[in-house]
C-alpha cells in the first residue's frame, strides 16, 4: 500500500492500514515529514509553522488506539484556559474559554441579552457535533447521495445547512460576540458568511473537549505518528516526490518517484487533491474531476505567516491570540472573492512560550502572525509585497497595538507566503486548507474519499471529506480506511473463494 504526503491525515491513515496488516510505504516530497505541521528551528528558537491549536484529543487517541497503543505513551497534553484572547478594534477584549460563567460575564458586557443566550447557543452547536461527531458522520465516507439524502432531514432541523453567520446572528446581537462564535470557519479555510453551520460544531467541539498544547509544539504530534507509524512496522521515504500515479486498466497499482516504480495493491493520497488529479494523473483517466471541473472549484484563502524571535516578552498575548481589523464580512470578502490585499488586516498569534519556555531561549519569545490573505488566483506579486507587508504588520504590532521595542528585539524574522505553500506542499493557488468548505463543496459534493473513476485510488487529507483541520484530516483517514477495508477485503475473500 502505498501513501502520498505525510500530513497527520497521510501519516494516521498509513498508521492504521499498517495496523490492519497491509505493508503501508509513505512517500514525502520534503525532508521534513508533516506537511503544514512542518516546523521551524533557528538561533534556539523553535516554531509551529503551521497548526498550533489542537481540539478533539479523542479524536487524536483514536489514532493510538487503532494501532494498539496508548496515547500517554507517546504525547504530553496541556489543557489550555483560556482558550484565546480576542482583542477587538475597540479595544474590548475577550477571554474565550469553555468556562459558561466567564463568558456569560463577558459577553453580559457587550450585551446583557447575548450573555443569556449563550447555552441555548450551545445545545444547538451540540446538536450539530453530536451528528457530525458523536454519530460518527464526519468519519463516514459520502460516496452517495442516499448517505446524502439520509442526514438532509437531521441537517435542516439543525439548521444546519444555514450559513454560520447567519445561524449566529440569530442567537447574539452585540457584534463581538457574533464574531467569537461564527469566525470558526475560517479555522478550517470557510468563509462564514457562506460556510455551513456544520461547522459551528467546532465551538461545541472546543468546549466539551478543550484546547491542548502538546509539549514541544504541534511538531511533537507529527514525531509521535512518525514513531507510532514506525512501531507498527511502517516505513517513510522522504526527499521523494511522487511524480505519477500508475494506472492499469482502471485500477491504480502504483507510483513513479522520479525514475523509479514502485507496484502497489492500491495508493491512499494525502497529497492536495487538486495537485494529485492534476499533476500525477492523466486527464484520460477522470471523468469526474476533468481539468475544466478543477478550475470551477472555488478555493480557500492562504495565509502570511511571520515567525518572530524576540529577546523579550509580551504577557498580554496569550498562548493564542486574535487581533482584529474593524471589518469583518467585507475583510473576507476582500479576501475570499474580491481577492485583493486591503489596506486593514485581522491577525492570529500563536505565542508557545506563554505555555512551554524550552520553544526559545530563556526570557525570550517565540510567537508566529498568521493572516489571511488571498489565495494565488489575486494579482499579488509576494516576492515584492512580501516584505513590505511583513513591515507593515511589525510597524502596526509595535505602534497601534503596543508591543513596545517589538522591532529593536527581533533575533529572528521569517515569512512564509501563499508561493511557499505552493512551492513547498503541492498547496494548488497556495492554499493550505485546498477546497473551500462551501455547501456545495460540503460532504457528498466534497471530492470522496474515494476515486471516482480510478479503483484502488483514495484520498485522506484536507481536501477529501470531512475537510480540513487536524481533526478533519484524522476524521477522513478513518473514513478512507473503512473503504479500504472493505473493498480490498471483499476482493481478498472474492479471491479467496475462486481459488478454493
Ligand atoms: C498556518 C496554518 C495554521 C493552521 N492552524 C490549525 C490549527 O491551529 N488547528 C488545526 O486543527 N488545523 C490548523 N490548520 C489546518 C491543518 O494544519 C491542516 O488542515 C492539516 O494539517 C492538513 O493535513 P493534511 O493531512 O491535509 O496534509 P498536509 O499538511 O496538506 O500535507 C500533505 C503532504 O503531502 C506532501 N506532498 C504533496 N505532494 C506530494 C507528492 N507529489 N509526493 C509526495 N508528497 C507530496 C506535502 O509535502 C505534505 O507534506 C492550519 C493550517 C495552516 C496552514
Amino acid at each position: 500500500m502505498a501513501v502520498i504526503g505525510s500530513g497527520f491525515g497521510g501519516l494516521a491513515i498509513a498508521i492504521r492500514l499498517q495496523s490492519q496488516g497491509y505493508d503501508v510505504t509513505l512517500f514525502e516530497k520534503n525532508a521534513q515529514p508533516g506537511g503544514h505541521a512542518a516546523q521551524l528551528k533557528l538561533k534556539g528558537y523553535t516554531f509551529d509553522m503551521g497548526p498550533s491549536l489542537i481540539t478533539a484529543p479523542a479524536i487524536i487517541g483514536d489514532v493510538f488506539h487503532a494501532a494498539g497503543r496508548r496515547m500517554e505513551d507517546y504525547l504530553t497534553l496541556e489543557a489550555l484556559d483560556p482558550f484565546y484572547r480576542i482583542f477587538y478594534r475597540d479595544g474590548s477584549v475577550m477571554d474565550y474559554s469553555g468556562d459558561a460563567g466567564a463568558m456569560q460575564a463577558q459577553m453580559h458586557d457587550f450585551h446583557p441579552a447575548d450573555a443569556a443566550n449563550y447555552e441555548r447557543f450551545m445545545q444547538a452547536a451540540r446538536g450539530i457535533y453530536d451528528a457530525v461527531i458523536s454519530d460518527g458522520l464526519g468519519a463516514k465516507p459520502f460516496l452517495s447521495w442516499r448517505t446524502m439524502i439520509s442526514f438532509l432531514p437531521r441537517a435542516l432541523k439543525l439548521n444546519a445547512l444555514l450559513p454560520a453567520y447567519t445561524f449566529v446572528k440569530r442567537f447574539f446581537r452585540d457584534a463581538r460576540n457574533r464574531f467569537a462564535f461564527s469566525f470558526h470557519p475560517l479555522f478550517i479555510g470557510g468563509n462564514p458568511f457562506r460556510s455551513p453551520a456544520v461547522y459551528l460544531m467546532i465551538p461545541y467541539l472546543e468546549r466539551s473537549g478543550g484546547v491542548w498544547f502538546s509539549k514541544g509544539g504541534m511538531y511533537s504530534l507529527v514525531q509521535a505518528f512518525v514513531q507510532l507509524l514506525r512501531d507498527c512496522g511502517g516505513s517513510i521515504r522522504c526527499n521523494a516526490e511522487v511524480n505519477e500515479i500508475l494506472v492499469n486498466n482502471g485500477r491504480a497499482v502504483g507510483v513513479r518517484v522520479g525514475d523509479e516504480s514502485f507496484e502497489f495493491d492500491a495508493v491512499v493520497s494525502n497529497a492536495d487533491v487538486t495537485h494529485t488529479y492534476q499533476q500525477l494523473l492523466p486527464e484520460q483517466f477522470r471523468r469526474h474531476w476533468t481539468n475544466n471541473r478543477l478550475d470551477k472549484t472555488k478555493y480557500s484563502m492562504s495565509a502570511f505567516l511571520i515567525y518572530l524571535g524576540v529577546r523579550r516578552q509580551y504577557p498580554r498575548l496569550l498562548h493564542h491570540s486574535l487581533i482584529l481589523s474593524h471589518r469583518y464580512k467585507e475583510l473576507v470578502r476582500d479576501i475570499f472573492d474580491n481577492k485583493i490585499l486591503a489596506d486593514d488586516f485581522s491577525m492570529y498569534l500563536h505565542v508557545p512560550t506563554r505555555t512551554d519556555a524550552g520553544m526559545a531561549p530563556a526570557g525570550c519569545e517565540s510567537m508566529y502572525v498568521l493572516i489571511p490573505v488571498p489565495n494565488l488566483a489575486a494579482d499579488i506579486d509576494w516576492d515584492v509585497t512580501g516584505p513590505l507587508f511583513a513591515a507593515k504588520v511589525l510597524a502596526f504590532l509595535e505602534q497601534d497595538f503596543g508591543l513596545e521595542g517589538l522591532q529593536e528585539n527581533l533575533d529572528v524574522m521569517e515569512t512564509y507566503t501563499p508561493r511557499d505553500f505552493a512551492r513547498d506542499r503541492n498547496s494548488y493557488l497556495g492554499s493550505p486548507w485546498g477546497i473551500e468548505p462551501s455547501f456545495l463543496q460540503t460532504a457528498y459534493f466534497r471530492p470522496h474519499n474515494r476515486s471516482e473513476d480510478i479503483e484502488r485510488l483514495y484520498f485522506v487529507g484536507a481536501g477529501t471529506h470531512p475537510g480540513a483541520g487536524v481533526p478533519g484530516v484524522l476524521l477522513s483517514a478513518e473514513a478512507s480506511e473503512k473503504l479500504v477495508m472493505r473493498e480490498l477485503h471483499q476482493e481478498s475473500s472474492a479471491r479467496s473463494i475462486v481459488s478454493d
